[in-house]
């Protein structure tokens, strides 16, 4: 049995891995100050005695007693539109809250997996992404914020590596999606659903014409435990390689959902990346490991989950 620190553990993703770690056995103490998680995310883990979970802020020093065999750094804003709102957290997350998580794991003799991102690569040049790439990030943009954070918190991460010898590991998250999202987080998959579900237009940014991947959570959450596992330190791009426009996301939806909606057309917002598509042959190399869960499976979940929730 080991001892698993999350941060960001109400959230979306940290969630998940709660669930994940418990059931493989492992004990989990889950950190989050819940100014984007949700406790009731993790309400349901309570009754676990193998669970516990810490209030906190991770960019003032962290204190937990006794061993602990690992710390995933998830505690971050992710989406565009919490990171625009909460700058200065975000910011401050990726860079103080990297730091004292690297130091617990440094003084606890733990492994590190810092929870990275796409953004780093910002509107990229190179198509797909591969992990080589240095990204092309606008600094002083409004997701600047969130972008350089990360870029600092992987630049942090190397360093504690190097210089420490702490055992890291680094995953670039592509969109990930699946239920716990939580319904105003402002990113597509939960606006459009949302919006068709109650029969309003589907709010497509630009001409509709930028691509995503989206990669279903329970597909990224084994990627992450094999990577948490594995022993390679550099770098590694997690994501569904399935590439869409946005208009054509915003039709499969209406499609899934069944719903009378149209699609309307908003400004796209500053610096949103035209293109985004992993290269995942390094973790298919690695790890063994590819996302199995179809975009229609895993919207279909994830619609299943809004649905209970948007009151219509
Ligand atoms: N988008 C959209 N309508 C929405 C929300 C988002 O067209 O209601 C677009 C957004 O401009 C971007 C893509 O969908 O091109 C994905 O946006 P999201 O906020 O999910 O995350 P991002 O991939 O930009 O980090």
């Amino acid at each position: 049995m080991a001892r698993i620190l999350i941060t960001g553990g109400a959230g979306f993703i940290g969630s998940h891995l709660c669930e994940r770690f418990l059931a493989e056995g492992d004990e989990v103490i889950c950190i989050d100050n819940l100014i984007t998680g949700n406790a009731d995310n993790i309400a349901h883990l309570f009754p676990n005695r193998h669970f516990s979970y810490i209030p906190q802020d991770v960019t003032n020093y962290i204190y937990v007693k006794g061993p602990l065999d690992a710390i995933l750094h998830f505690a971050s804003p992710a989406s565009p539109i919490d990171y625009l709102e909460l700058p200065i957290q975000t910011l401050k997350v990726g860079s103080l809250g990297t730091h004292k998580a690297l130091g617990l794991a440094k003084e606890k003799g733990a492994r590190f997996l810092l929870a990275s991102t796409s953004e780093v690569y910002g509107d990229p040049l190179i198509h797909p992404q591969k992990e080589d790439y240095w990204g092309n990030v606008n600094p002083i943009g409004p997701r600047g914020v969130y972008d350089e954070a990360k870029r600092f918190a992987e630049a942090m991460t190397m360093a504690y590596h190097r210089t420490h010898g702490v055992a890291t590991r680094i995953v670039r998250i592509f969109n990930t999606y699946g239920p716990r999202m939580r319904l105003n987080d402002g990113r597509v998959v939960p606006n459009f659903i949302a919006q068709a579900l109650r029969g309003e237009d589907l709010t497509v940014y630009g001409d509709g014409s930028q691509t995503r991947s989206f990669c279903y959570v329970t597909d990224l959450v084994e990627g992450l435990l094999r990577l948490l596992r594995s022993d390679y330190d550099g770098p590694v791009n997690m994501g569904n390689p399935q590439e869409l426009s946005v208009l054509e996301f915003a039709h499969r939806i209406i499609a899934l959902t069944g719903s009378r909606s149209r699609i309307t057309f908003r400004p796209l917002p500053v610096d949103d990346p035209r293109v985004r598509q992993p290269d995942i042959a390094l973790a298919r190399r690695l790890l063994g490991w590819e996302p199995r869960v179809s975009l229609e499976d895993g919207l279909q979940e994830t619609i299943h989950y809004f649905g209970e929730r948007v009151g219509v």
